[in-house]
This record gives C-alpha cells, structure tokens and sequence, in this order.
C-alpha cells in the first residue's frame, strides 16, 4: 500500500526553478482511497498521545494536516506567509530548497503545554518545519513529531530537526 501511495506521486522536473525534482502530492490526493489510507496511516500513529493541536504549513500542509486534526478530534493551527493572517502573529525567516520566505502564526494559536503535531507534504532541507519548531517552541508548545507524507532523504532535512522527532510515510 505504501508503495502505491508512492507510486501515486507525480515527479515534475524542474518545478518550481530549474534543477528541482518537484514531488507533487495532488495526484495522491485525488485519489479517494489513497488520500484516506494516507491520513489513516499517519492517524494511527498518533492517536493515544493527547495531540492537542496539528500546525498544518501553507499550504499543502493545510490539506495533510486539517485531516490529520480531524482524525485525531485534535484542533488545526495555521501557519501562513507573511501577511495573509489577520491577526496579531508570531514570524520566523528560513532558507528554502529554493529560496528564502518567513512564516507567521497567531499569537494566541498555541497555549503553553498544548501537545503539538507539526504536518506538511515534504521535508527538504527542514529549513521550514524548523522555523515551525522554533514558533511552537518560543509558544510554549510541546512538539510530539513532526509528520510528512514525503521525505527526501539525501538533502537530511531531518538532522536539521533534532531533538525533534520525525517521522514520514514515503521516502526518497
Ligand atoms: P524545506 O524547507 O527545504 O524542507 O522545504 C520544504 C517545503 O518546501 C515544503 O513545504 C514543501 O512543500 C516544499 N518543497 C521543497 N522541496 C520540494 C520538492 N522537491 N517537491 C515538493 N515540494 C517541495
């Protein structure tokens, strides 16, 4: 089953700049039975561990970790790019695999102690998620793991990450 979700990733050559191996996770989505065998799988990991809230990143993570949320009867956080959220808000700068961008939070997203699972589609560098664990963290919010559906394992995103436990579904 693993290995069809895989298969079901569609690699876009030189998206969204040249040299980059773009791994897109629509066309897993649009898959009725893989979109829901991918939040179960990721679901089953976390029930039982008082998950308060999942952190779904802009936005692929939105999708990934608003089914998440609703699997586990947690609530859903947002992490946006700059400007797009409305109220007061937390920001951090990070590098991208292809580029630079900040991220920003509500400041009233997370309370102190609240069990967080962080989501996204891919971890890359980790540039990203990391400047996520930085916000949950500088919130007094507990990360139990950060979740991705896809990791690409030569650009070792996940050391990037540490102590921060981290899992993924597929890898590369
Ligand atoms: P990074 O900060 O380098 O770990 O990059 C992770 C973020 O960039 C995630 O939000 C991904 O959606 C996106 N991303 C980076 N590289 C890729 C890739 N090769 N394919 C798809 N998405 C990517």
């Amino acid at each position: 089953m693993l290995e069809e979700l895989k298969n079901s990733i569609r690699n876009v050559p030189n998206f969204p700049k040249k040299g980059i191996l773009f791994k897109d996770i629509t066309t897993l989505c649009k898959e009725p039975a893989l979109f829901q065998r991918m939040v179960d799988l990721l679901g089953h990991r976390y029930i039982g561990k008082g998950v308060d809230l999942v952190v779904g990143i802009e936005a692929r993570g939105f999708v990934v970790g608003a089914a998440l949320a609703y699997k586990l009867g947690a609530g859903v956080v947002l992490v946006r790019k700059p400007g797009k959220l409305p109220h007061l808000t937390h920001k951090a700068t990070y590098t991208l695999e292809y580029g630079k961008d900040s991220l920003e939070i509500h400041q009233d997203a997370i309370r102190k102690g609240q069990r967080v699972v962080v989501a996204d589609d891919l971890l890359a560098t980790g540039g990203t998620a990391k400047a996520v664990i930085d916000l949950v963290s500088q919130m007094g919010g507990t990360i139990v793991e950060c979740s991705f559906i896809v990791e690409l394992e030569e650009l070792k995103g996940r050391e990037k990450l540490t102590p921060c436990p981290v899992f993924s579904l597929i890898q590369y």
